[in-house]
């Protein structure tokens, strides 16, 4: 219409007009992979004998793994989720096995397949990773062990959490789903506890297109998650163990294994794209990062900030919804937490277990895009467009001088006024 075509010259410029910080969305993610022909060149071998899968390459992918890692075992499986539930099957377990309500739902579901109760322990607020003093509140009669996560590749505390399973006469499990490649205090990921399980799904650092890998120093331990990656059967006939289809095929195991040589430039650039987006984000109130420690290596999985909103003067949603605005997609990883989820709120009683300190972490978090293709530029400007979106509602309305977190439970707080 003409009279909207001649107030248009007059009029401000609506604000869906303004230049967005990228004119088209980018992907989230997005997995490097090694060159196809290199993949074809490993992959040919099974073609040609008709062995499509847990063969040849499956079997070399595991012993340089285990080789890689110093583990005396290493077995490959068709998924971290698939191997989670054989290792919980294979150990034995009865009862309640202990684990962070925040982190991504396949570690509960494990427990779950299995029969086993979950019972959820709170998350520290500066690395993120599961309390060993909260899980040594939960303990009683009933557990049978402990399933920890490294979350986002940030190793655990894990001297702490042997000790509790130790003295507790518990097993430990670590779902390492995040941390190829990563490594506590030099030593790699993969060699602590009864057992680590890997992904090598495309979100994940080594990247078998679908894939997990068990790793272990228990020889009974690999022995019964071998037979029941292949319906429980060693070859007999006749199943010792309740086993599924778990089996790895060739073509991942090719993937997998001439992905192996790119981890460590991975995790370099990962944690250069951390470093710029910590830098850059510092500045900001209200904003934490996950903490960790100087000797360790974290593979950076994911990027995650931890917004309080009474500091920084907006919501973790309002700020994802702005960013998105600017065609930058983010996601919440994990949010909501296990005992927020239907399948698991009935193993959480809000009366007899705060996971008030696991709700701020998840209630805050707000994951970043991180992978090895995405340019310093970018980076650089996800940061800025973040930062300006949060500068531009404080230049409106100033926060109060002295705001205190409404959800920070009493004892978090402290914490956090001590620093992030
Ligand atoms: C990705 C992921 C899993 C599941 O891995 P799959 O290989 O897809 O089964 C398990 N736990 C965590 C923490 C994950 O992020």
């Amino acid at each position: 219409m003409s009279v909207t075509m001649n107030s248009k010259s007059t009029a401000p410029v609506p604000l869906h007009r303004e230049a967005r910080a990228f004119e088209e969305r980018f992907p989230f993610m997005r997995p490097t992979l090694p060159d196809l022909k290199d993949v074809i060149e490993e992959y040919q071998s099974a073609y040609q004998s008709g062995l499509l899968t847990n063969s040849g390459i499956v079997g070399r992918l595991e012993t340089a793994v285990a080789e890689r890692l110093s583990v005396k075992h290493c077995v490959a499986v068709s998924s971290c989720t698939s191997g989670l539930m054989m290792v919980l099957r294979g150990l034995g377990l009865s009862g309640e096995v202990i684990v962070p309500s925040f982190t991504f739902f396949a570690t509960g579901h494990a427990i779950l397949w299995n029969g086993l109760t979950p019972v959820f322990a709170n998350s520290e607020l500066d690395t993120w990773n599961v309390s060993p003093s909260d899980i040594e509140r939960k303990i009683t009669e009933k557990t049978s062990a402990i399933l920890a996560v490294h979350l986002y590749g940030n190793p655990c505390d894990i001297p702490a959490l042997e000790g509790l399973a130790q003295r507790n006469g518990l097993k430990l499990i670590f779902d390492a789903a995040h941390a190829f490649g990563g490594a506590y205090r030099g030593m790699p990921i993969g060699s602590f506890g009864d057992a680590e399980v890997f992904s090598l799904s495309p979100t994940k650092l080594l990247v078998a297109g679908e894939g997990g890998l068990v790793t272990t120093g228990d020889a009974k331990l690999a022995a019964a998650v071998r037979a029941m990656r292949n319906y429980g059967d060693i070859g007999a006939y006749n199943p010792e163990w309740l086993g599924v289809n778990a089996r790895m095929t060739e073509f991942n195991a090719a993937l997998a294994l001439r992905g192996l040589s790119l981890v460590e430039a991975k995790l370099r650039r990962r944690n250069s794209i951390a470093q710029t987006y910590t830098e850059i984000l510092s500045s900001l109130p209200g904003v934490r990062f996950q903490k960790k420690h100087p000797q360790d290596t974290t593979t950076h999985k994911d990027y995650s900030i931890h917004i309080t909103p009474e500091l920084l003067g907006q919501t973790r949603d309002e700020l994802a919804n702005a960013l998105l605005n600017q065609n930058i997609e983010t996601k919440k990883y994990f949010y909501p937490p296990l005992h927020q989820q239907s399948l698991y709120t009935k193993f959480y009683d809000p009366a007899r277990n705060d996971l008030s300190q696991t709700e701020f972490l998840a209630d805050g978090i707000l994951s970043l895009p991180i992978y090895e293709s995405l340019p310093d530029e970018t980076i650089v400007t996800v940061a800025e467009t973040l930062k300006r979106i949060v500068d531009s509602k404080h230049d409106g309305h100033a926060p109060s001088t002295r705001p205190t977190p409404r959800r920070v439970p009493a004892k978090a707080s402290r914490r956090a006024a001590a620093g992030r």
